[in-house]
């Protein structure tokens, strides 16, 4: 496939919805009988929060998950309909909101079910609420003996629905899976406490394609939406899709003399003469500082270290091994090109990151064109989406 035609700033994600569709019915079918949720969180691993949440709802995730209200709020400002978990803290100043918005938060705080119940009462609605167990990430959640009492109070609240007890693991993606074990157990153990919540959830990616047994009835999918494997060992007979590629074009290409210095800090230098091209695509789009220095791109399908520093807005990629460089040549960042590959398992090697760090961190300035059968469908920038469906 050709790069479609991105006439802005030379720096643009595609995103492939195909893959996305195909991730979300491969993930689904690993879960079943368990429904799926979609974490679209941080504007869906910087794919787009309100297109991921569209096409993974049509491939048939039952929910969506956020981490914080506003986020919620986006998506149903953008017509989502299907329910929308708010995983992480919400104050009590935005209950309204949340009622408001129809989203089903995790209550971490009996001060926050109690604002929910008057909010609800007022609209004249229900509303429902997960209450997240501590297991052992210690951030959140609530011990056991605290959780249990704080779950008969606020059953009784008026309006307020519990329906749903959950955990997150700490360490679900590695091999020993003997603290995983130990935190599902805690949840199971607290739902015999609390048997009349309809809905146990615990697993992630990783305890999806490692752990089904441990499905319950919802998963809460990531990375693996995205088409990543948490782990090199994790679930790899789940043949995922990558959805996301990072691209851009070389804007100029300058002979540099030897002893020419590139970029800030003078931190390449050309021995030789050699030839560097100049990449629109800096650390205020998503590529790391951190990859000064190590990391490769894809020029005419071969691989082209970055020379000197990342700059906010560009970077500069030595060429000089690659025959016939020139502008507006396509430059991968994370993607395919001709028989190769940098995915962001790469990108997060060289940045000594991870995975989910690199997707996150692909910036809201750069333009995304999503695809559906190789053909651009719609297109979302700073200035707002545009359909072309
Ligand atoms: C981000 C998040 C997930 C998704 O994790 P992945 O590993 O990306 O699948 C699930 N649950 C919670 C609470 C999260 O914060």
């Amino acid at each position: 496939m050709s790069s479609p035609p991105w006439q802005g700033r030379p720096v643009w994600a595609e995103i492939d919805l195909d893959a996305l569709a195909h991730n979300v019915t491969v993930l689904r079918e690993r879960a079943a009988p368990a429904r799926l949720c979609a974490v679209v969180k941080a504007n869906a691993y910087g794919h787009g929060a309100v297109e991921v949440a569209r096409a993974a709802v049509q491939a048939g995730a039952e929910r969506l998950a956020v981490i914080c209200v506003d986020e919620g709020i986006q998506l149903r400002r953008a017509g989502l309909r299907a329910p929308i978990l708010v995983l992480g803290f919400t104050p009590e100043a935005q209950a309204r909101d949340v009622v408001a918005h129809a989203l089903t938060p995790s209550v971490h705080d009996p001060a926050l079910a109690d604002a929910l119940s008057r909010e609800a009462a007022r609209a004249n609605v229900d509303q429902p609420v997960h209450l997240e167990v501590e297991t052992g990430l210690n951030r959140h959640g609530l011990v056991p003996d605290t959780l249990v009492p704080a779950a008969e109070r606020m059953r009784a609240l008026p309006r307020i629905v519990i329906e749903g007890l959950f955990t997150h693991f700490a360490a679900a993606e590695e091999g020993d899976k003997t603290f995983t074990r130990q935190q599902f157990q805690r949840l199971v153990d607290a739902h015999t406490r609390l048997p009349w919540i309809p809905l146990r959830h615990c697993a992630a990616t990783a305890s999806v394609l490692d752990n089904p047994e441990m499905r319950l009835e919802l998963v809460r999918t990531g990375l693996g939406l995205y088409g990543y494997h948490p782990a090199p060992r994790c679930g790899v007979d789940v043949p995922l899709q990558r959805v996301l590629s990072l691209k851009s074009r070389v804007v100029r290409v300058s002979a540099l003399p030897p002893g020419a210095t590139v970029g800030y800090g003078r931190t390449w230098r050309a021995e030789l003469p050699a030839t560097v091209a100049l990449v629109m695509a800096g650390y205020a789009d998503g590529l790391m500082r951190r990859l000064s220095g190590r990391a490769q791109v894809l020029i005419r399908g071969e691989r082209a270290p970055i020379a000197g520093r990342v700059a906010m807005d560009m970077c500069m990629v030595d060429v000089t091994h690659i025959e016939g460089v020139s502008a507006g040549d396509e430059v991968v960042l994370l993607g395919e090109q001709g028989s190769d590959r940098i995915d962001a398992d790469d990108l997060a090697t060289w940045a000594d990151s991870i995975s989910w760090e690199i997707l996150a961190g692909v910036r809201e300035r750069v333009p995304r064109l999503y695809l559906r059968g190789g053909r651009v469908v719609a297109t979302s920038t700073l200035n707002g989406p545009e359909s072309r469906a």
